[in-house]
């Protein structure tokens, strides 16, 4: 699967996809990063992205401009109506959007290609919408910027695709495969650990050996949220 990033910040990618499991990712071909400096689609001395809202209002608007002719060259013969690649969806990254969820996260892992546009300032020219598939937010905040969402975006999917995680069963009973359906606690050594001069002890189930207990006692302490 391929990712593609606008952005009008590109370093900020640089260390968390150049880390751990996304780094293999990309290593192994399972996922592929592109990220675009929306400035290298500006015409100007200042390389603009932004102006005034019009109806005025406080802060800037991101141009519709940059994007279009971004969009055009990532996608083209894609953008809208003309589709080449199928599987791709165009996503534009915003609080007002669809909340992002594991099961969003499952579905979009079978695309072949994602673009993820990353707003700034107060937002992006509505028109934007008559260029993306979709509007997603990561929850209910404003964040300064896209970027943040898109980490999570591509975080979130590339542990999905198959053969990027080394076990697939671990993502068998985690939170939220299941919607509304979170992980059993998980313990690791020591087996008695101290606290302040209280000691804290690694439920004894988990030390059984035994199997099939150890399954019932984590299919009981999975706790059921209300979505
Ligand atoms: N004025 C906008 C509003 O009230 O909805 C907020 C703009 S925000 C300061 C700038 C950019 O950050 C947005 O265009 C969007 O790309 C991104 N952003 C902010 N909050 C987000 C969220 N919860 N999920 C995804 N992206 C978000």
């Amino acid at each position: 699967m391929t990712f593609h990033i606008i952005t009008i910040f590109p370093r900020i990618f640089d260390s968390y996809f150049n880390e751990s499991i996304i780094k293999r990712a990309q290593a192994g071909g399972q996922a592929k990063i592109k990220i675009y400096n929306l400035r290298d689609w500006t015409t100007d001395r200042h390389k603009t992205v932004d102006d005034v809202p019009y109806g005025g209002g406080a802060g800037m608007v991101m141009k519709i401009e940059p994007l279009y002719k971004a969009l055009k060259d990532i996608t083209t013969p894609q953008i809208r109506g003309a589709r080449g690649v199928k599987n791709q969806k165009i996503i534009l990254l915003s609080a007002k959007g669809k909340r992002w969820t594991q099961q969003l996260a499952q579905k979009h892992s079978k695309l072949e290609d994602m673009v993820l546009i990353c707003g700034r300032y107060e937002g992006v020219d509505e028109r934007i919408s008559k260029l993306i598939d979709e509007e997603i937010s990561i929850g209910d905040y404003v964040l300064t910027g896209g970027e943040i969402g898109a980490l999570a975006i591509v975080d979130s999917i590339t542990r999905l695709i198959p053969g990027v995680l080394g076990n697939r069963e671990s993502l068998k009973d985690e939170s939220h495969t299941e919607p509304g359906v979170l992980e059993y606690p998980q313990y690791t050594r020591p087996e008695v650990f101290e606290i302040e001069g209280k000691k804290y002890r690694v439920p004894k189930v988990l030390l059984s050996g035994d199997h099939k207990k150890i399954e019932d006692w984590r299919k009981s302490k999975m706790k059921r949220i209300k979505k």
